[in-house]
C-alpha cells in the first residue's frame, strides 16, 4: 500500500494551514463503493498487485482484504502552528450564511460553484493512490486536486480582498471568512473521495445518474435547505439535515 503524501494550503496574509493527510488504514476507512467488475467478466480483485480471487459474480471487483479503502484521508488546521480542531460543516455554514447577510454578500454563487468544480471531479482515494486503476484515465496527485478547491475559493474570497478577511467567530476562535471557506472546500474534498462515487460513475462509465452516495453533496444540500425560504423557522431541526459529525 502506498503512502499519499499529505497536502497543505497556506493562507500567508492571515497565518493559517490546513493540512490533508493521509491516515492510511488507521482512520474511519470506508467501503470502496466502486462497482470495478460490472460487466461480471472477471473474478480477479481489482486492487493494484494482488492475486486474491472471487467469484465472477462480484460487481465490487474487490477481494474481502481491499473491500474497505486501504486509506482515509484527514483535515487539520491550524493558526500560527497552533492545532485548532477543524469546525463542522453546519457550523462553517451557519456562520457563513449569518456574515454573509449583513454584506450582502452572494453566498449562493460560492456553493454553485463548490457544486460544479468539486463534486463529481474527485476521484475516490483509491483512485488517487492509484492502487485502483481505470482504463483510459490516470489520477492526478492530491495536489491537484487541492488546488482545483482552492481555485473555487478564490473566485468568491480572493486574498486580495480586504473582505475576504472579515473575522467570522466560531467557538471563541475567529476564522477569516476565507479560512472558513477554504476549510469548507477541504472537507468536500475529503468527503468525496473517502465516500463518494459521483466520480466514479460520471467519468468512468458516463451515467451521473447512477451515483449512489451523496458524498459532499450532502453539506451542500444542508446549506441550500437553510437558504431556502421555507415561510417557518426550522430552528433546532435544521442539523437533522445532515447526520452527524460531517
Ligand atoms: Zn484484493
Amino acid at each position: 500500500m502506498a503512502f499519499i503524501p499529505s497536502v497543505q494550503y497556506f493562507d500567508s496574509n492571515s497565518d493559517w494551514l490546513i493540512s490533508i493527510k493521509d491516515l492510511e488504514i488507521n482512520g474511519r476507512n470506508k467501503k470502496n463503493p466502486l462497482k470495478l467488475n460490472l460487466d461480471i467478466n472477471s473474478n480477479q480483485c481489482k486492487y493494484l498487485g494482488c492475486p486474491n480471487i472471487f467469484l465472477r459474480t462480484r460487481t465490487s471487483g474487490l477481494c474481502n482484504d481491499h473491500h474497505n479503502h486501504q486509506h482515509d484521508i484527514f483535515l487539520d488546521v491550524y493558526n500560527f502552528n497552533a492545532h485548532i480542531s477543524s469546525p463542522t460543516h453546519a457550523q462553517i455554514i451557519n456562520n457563513l450564511i449569518d456574515w454573509s447577510k449583513s454584506r450582502n454578500f452572494d453566498l449562493i454563487n460560492f456553493f454553485k460553484d463548490c457544486s460544479f468544480t468539486i463534486l463529481g471531479n474527485v476521484p475516490d482515494i483509491s483512485t488517487i493512490s492509484k492502487e485502483i486503476n481505470h482504463t483510459g484515465f490516470v489520477s492526478k496527485n492530491l495536489s491537484a486536486y487541492l488546488d482545483i478547491c482552492i481555485e473555487c475559493v478564490n473566485r468568491h474570497f480572493p486574498s486580495d480582498n480586504n473582505s475576504s478577511y472579515q473575522k467570522i467567530k466560531i467557538k471563541n476562535i475567529e476564522y477569516p471568512a476565507r479560512v472558513l471557506a477554504i476549510i469548507f472546500v477541504g472537507l468536500l474534498l475529503c468527503e468525496e473521495s473517502n465516500r463518494g462515487d459521483r466520480w466514479f460513475w460520471r467519468e468512468i462509465i458516463k451515467d451521473e445518474s447512477r451515483t449512489t452516495l451523496l458524498g459532499g453533496a450532502m453539506p451542500i444540500a444542508y446549506f441550500a435547505s437553510m437558504n431556502f425560504p421555507w415561510g417557518m423557522e426550522i430552528g433546532k431541526a435544521a442539523p437533522k439535515f445532515i447526520p452527524s459529525g460531517i
